[in-house]
């Protein structure tokens, strides 16, 4: 089966909206389907260069065709699908009668489409019984999505259309950088650029960063891990100079008294000594956002991936309250999700604290709804189980994780200190993998799952706008793999599991509008005839209403309709200086690949513009290292070593270098990341690990 299909792209949350025509020449092997950009409100027919090249994902000759199990002797051997699921089974429900149900874990993704995301969550709980649940989205929106429950009482990362900055005269973005991330993107950003209105914060003068460089803009180059005290001390001159709304405060939120308590110390001075800011530019921006017009504050990870990551959220929705932003129309705060269904596969219960919708997996309502709709008791369901980093801490321990099933991650590239994730995978007694590719995580693997990718299936995702759109299938997958709905229902055949699997992505679907029903994410209204007919369908979409492309207009989602302005602090010692002969190691992503470079690294043109990491430092930090342009150099702390060459560039601080964290194994970034996390939302620290660098004699 192969037609001509209107999808959306498989890699980042922008989601841009591309058509698929298959080939059905000699030119097949390659590439089986030609992608046109496609007009559509949030990327208007255009596609970066990773959308262009996706079709090449599809024939990649590293491409999985058959299951693949580890014989006695190490190797992995290709094997039946039948033998394959028939061992997996064996083992969980060995793993289970030995050592309990919580002795199965799953790790999922932020890529899987809301279906799969769905299943994935009721076959965790009610298949293998397990609580022990998280996915790869607590490395990526944990705090923002933390900040915005806590803020507003919903998480939805743009409570806006994205077209609406069209009309911004100013912007301010924390640490994203989309014009490499998502370059269709900047084509929002073009009005307030014009207006002069564009600021970007990030320590490196990125990509976006540059879109200042014609001085109507402004470019803040802080101290990596300084962006909290930068917004504590808008927010003190935002006070201080009566800039605050204050009927908008008083009308639409509480907690004002402390927060004005909170920010007193932080004068621009002292925000000075501490970000390297200067005083004068921070009233400057603070005037300038206080100044009328449509102003938009926007967060990416670079603020977020903190271990204070969600008191920096929170610090930056402080500041969008008082300035009096959200819901005002033409105006507001958003998080910019990352990871392509980074949005929904945060809301149909693949978290290891939330039901579908949404919900609180605490809440005897909400497991009452979610166990009516599987057909359970609710005391079947599991309790609250572990986030991201403590599942992985646990694995092969005595009361840990023994067997673990991985979708839609390649955690020993995109975990916080790799280098003990994999030692901890090898304890495991069982690993199953699902992957297009022998991914560093797959090539671990006692039994590895290949499965079809996005132009070979039926979908929906949610994009950064919290908007559902529907992922269409245009050729018929390759024979040997499957798609995760039906493993999930096969294995929980396997597993005796008298619960529904349907295997129909629709009927799914019709499953999670019902789980979602009354949710704070919910669904109920929606259904694929209404995405088939191309109406833009934003969440909360209640079952007959219309939907909600702008939220917050006339309250927010607390009870009692008002936000709450949260006080927050900076603590020195979340990010403690560098010592002599230390720099600051800031990690982030590179144009040409997306996430861990599982994919992007097998498409040729991606993989050889950019084929390998490189460390980017100033030059005289480098000349004060003796390093030359080109060189080998080690970065190294006491979690681990990189080796990479070096990049010299003057786009980044003195007191910093980056590096990629898109490669696998000596050039992972993560071994040098550190596994504490924050303690409200449990992400990481990723942006500021100390580092040594030494250049490298080569022999
Ligand atoms: Fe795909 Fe994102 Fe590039 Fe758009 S910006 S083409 S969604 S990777």
């Amino acid at each position: 089966m192969s037609r001509s299909a209107d999808t959306h792209c498989p890699y980042c949350a922008l989601q841009c909206a591309m058509t698929l025509d298959p080939v059905s020449s000699a030119d097949a092997a390659a590439a089986p389907v030609t992608v046109t950009g496609r007009d559509f409100p949030t990327n208007r027919g255009g596609l970066c260069k990773k959308g262009w090249t996706s079709a090449e994902l599809l024939r990649a000759p590293s491409r999985l065709g058959a299951p693949l199990l580890r014989g006695a002797d190490g190797v992995l051997r290709e094997a039946s699908w039948e033998v394959a699921l028939d061992v997996v089974a064996a083992w969980l429900r060995g793993t289970r009668t030995a050592h309990g149900a919580d002795a199965v874990g799953v790790f999922g993704g932020g890529g899987l489409t809301n279906e799969k995301a769905y299943l994935l969550g009721k076959f965790a709980r009610l298949a293998l019984g397990t609580s022990r649940i998280d996915y790869n989205g607590r490395y990526c929106m944990s705090s923002a999505a933390a900040a915005g429950n806590r803020a507003f009482g919903v998480d939805r990362g743009l409570p806006f259309p994205l077209e609406d900055l069209d009309a911004a005269h100013t912007i301010l973005l924390l640490g994203t950088n989309v014009a490499e991330t998502m370059p269709p993107f900047i084509g929002h950003l073009v009005g307030a650029q014009a207006a002069g209105g564009l600021v970007v914060v990030d320590p490196r003068r990125t990509a976006t960063a540059r879109l200042t460089d014609d001085g109507r803009g402004l470019h803040l180059q802080p101290v990596p891990g300084t962006d909290l005290a930068l917004l504590l001390g808008l927010t003190h001159i935002v006070i201080a100079e009566r800039l605050v709304d204050l009927d908008y405060v008083s009308a639409r939120t509480v907690g004002y008294d402390a927060i004005r308590r909170s920010v007193a110390s932080w004068w621009p001075e002292r925000v000075q000594s501490v970000t390297g800011v200067a005083a004068l530019t921070l009233r400057r921006l603070a005037r300038r956002l206080a100044s009328g017009g449509n102003t938009y504050v926007l967060t990416g990870r670079g603020v977020e991936q903190h271990v204070d990551g969600t008191d920096t959220a929170t610090a930056a929705i402080n500041l969008a309250l008082l300035l009096g932003l959200p819901g005002r129309a033409g105006s507001g705060y958003g998080t910019l999700t990352g990871q392509g269904n980074g949005q929904g596969g945060r809301e149909h219960g693949q978290k290891c604290d939330q039901l579908p919708g949404y919900r609180k997996i605490t809440d005897p309502s909400a497991r009452a709804h979610v166990a009516a709709v599987w057909g359970v008791d609710p005391a079947d369901i599991p309790g609250p189980g572990v986030p991201a980093v403590e599942l992985l801490q646990s694995l092969g321990e005595p009361d840990g994780v023994r067997a673990l099933l991985v979708h839609g991650s390649n955690l020993v590239v995109s975990s916080p200190n790799v280098a003990a994730v994999r030692e901890r995978l090898a304890a495991l007694d069982l690993l199953v993998v699902c992957d297009f590719f022998l991914s560093e995580t797959a090539a671990l693997a006692d039994v590895v799952l290949p499965i079809t990718q996005w132009a070979e299936e039926e979908g929906t995702m949610t994009s950064l706008e919290g908007r559902v759109i529907r992922r269409r299938r245009a050729i018929t997958p390759p024979d040997g793999v499957r798609d995760e709905l039906w493993i999930l229902a096969e294995l929980a055949r396997r597993l005796d599991c008298s619960a529904t699997f349907d295997t129909d992505p629709e009927l799914v679907f019709e499953e999670l509008r019902l789980a979602s029903e009354g949710g704070i994410a919910d669904y109920s209204g929606i259904d694929y005839a209404l995405l088939d007919r191309g109406e833009a369908a934003y969440w909360p979409y209640p079952r007959g209403s219309e939907g909600s492309p702008r939220l917050f207009a006339e309250r927010f989602a607390h009870p009692d309709g008002l936000a709450r302005l949260v006080a927050v602090a900076a603590r020195e010692s979340a990010h403690p200086s560098p010592l002599p002969g230390e720099l600051t190691l800031v990690t982030g992503r590179l144009l040409e690949h997306y996430q861990s470079g599982s994919q992007t690294r097998r498409v040729p043109e991606l993989r050889d513009a950019q084929p390998e990491a490189r460390a980017a430092m100033h030059p005289s930090t480098a000349d004060r290292l003796g390093i030359a342009d080109g060189e080998l150099v080690e970065l190294s702390n006491a979690r681990g070593t990189v080796r990479c060459r070096a990049r010299l560039t003057t786009d980044i601080r003195p007191d910093a270098v980056f590096l990629p964290f898109h490669y696998g194994d000596g050039q992972a970034a993560n071994l040098l990341t550190s596994d504490a996390v924050d303690p409200v939302s449990a992400m990481p620290e990723f942006k500021t690990n100390a580092v040594r660098v030494a250049r490298l004699v080569e022999t």
